[in-house]
């Protein structure tokens, strides 16, 4: 009886160590397939994602090439830009040069239109040995206004281009109360002539310190006053001793007007009453350099020849 229960308890056991076991096999069995298929698909998942990868970076390099590429070609482009900037540049630089060439051109040949319209001979130095010609006569003459003469009722004539100067000086020496009044202005070469046979009919041989051949010369030229006062009239020969005089002194060059034969000058005797007109450029220039015209070469005199009636320097 023993032997049966026992056998059936080891056939019982047997079953269940067998049941135990299938089950196991089993559960063996599945784990084995879910892992085969789990690592399956990590395979396929890395070998997908290796490929991913490689795709990516393809796609990077093709990415980082392309911009490398923009980059150059936006280097380039930075470079033509420069080159185009520097190009424009030298292209205005030649333009403007060229236009301040032909500006230059352009006033030169204002400058030598100038030069060809002024009569050279007012800007000549005179002496015993080179005066006008007799024939000689100023373009255009105009009257002087009778209250800036000494004598009021006498027709007395200056360069008609002078003749604005002339106007605006005596305007200034009346503003300052220290007027000037004319007393000659333009002289024919034959009212000359018959003035210098008076003061030789008066004087004799000594009529040559007087009006000699070199003053008469810049009379003759329509450019030249003797000057006066109101108050000493006719006895001219005493200017240098009037108020008026160290007005002149100081202030004629601004109006374009110069003591030709000053105290002390080589060339002549002393004529303070004698102003001749050579242009505010000159006559500002002789000034601020203590000169006198006849002091200086007539090459230079002459480069002012161009700016004679300029209004201004
Ligand atoms: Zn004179």
């Amino acid at each position: 009886m023993k032997s049966i229960i026992l056998k059936t308890l080891i056939s019982l056991f047997s079953l269940a160590i067998f049941a135990v076991l299938g089950y196991a096999g089993y559960q063996y069995q599945q784990i084995s397939n879910e892992l085969a298929r789990v690592n399956a698909e990590n395979d396929s998942n890395s070998r997908l994602g290796a490929k991913q990868t490689v795709e990516y970076q393809g796609n990077i390099k093709q990415l980082e090439d392309s911009i490398k590429q923009k980059d150059a070609y936006i280097t380039f482009l930075e470079g033509e830009n420069a080159d185009l900037t520097r190009s424009l540049a030298d292209e205005r630089g030649k333009t403007q040069g060229f236009e301040e060439q032909v500006s230059i051109i352009g006033k030169t040949i204002a400058e030598i239109q100038k030069i060809q319209n002024t009569d050279a001979e007012l800007l000549k130095k005179y002496s015993k040995v080179y005066f006008l010609n007799e024939n000689y006569k100023p373009a255009a003459l105009t009257t002087i206004p009778s209250d800036e003469l000494v004598e009021k009722k006498r027709i007395i004539e200056i360069h008609a281009k002078v003749a604005p100067f002339l106007n605006a000086m005596v305007a200034a020496s009346n503003a300052t109360g220290t007027p000037i009044r004319i007393i000659s202005g333009f002289r024919s070469y034959e009212e000359q002539r018959a003035l210098k046979t008076t003061y030789q009919v008066t004087y004799g041989a000594g009529a040559n310190k007087f009006s000699a051949d070199q003053g008469y010369s810049e009379h003759q030229l329509g450019t030249t006053v003797d000057l006066s006062t109101e108050k000493l009239g006719l006895a001219y020969t005493q200017f240098a001793e009037t108020k008026a005089y160290q007005w002149m002194l100081n202030n004629a060059y601004q109006y374009g007007f110069i003591i030709s034969y000053p105290k002390g000058n080589k060339s002549y005797q002393y004529e303070p009453w004698h102003w001749r007109f050579v242009g505010i450029a000159l006559a500002t220039y002789l000034h601020d350099n203590n000169m006198y015209f006849y002091d200086l070469d007539q090459r230079t005199i002459d480069t002012y020849l161009g700016k004679l009636f300029d209004d201004h320097i």
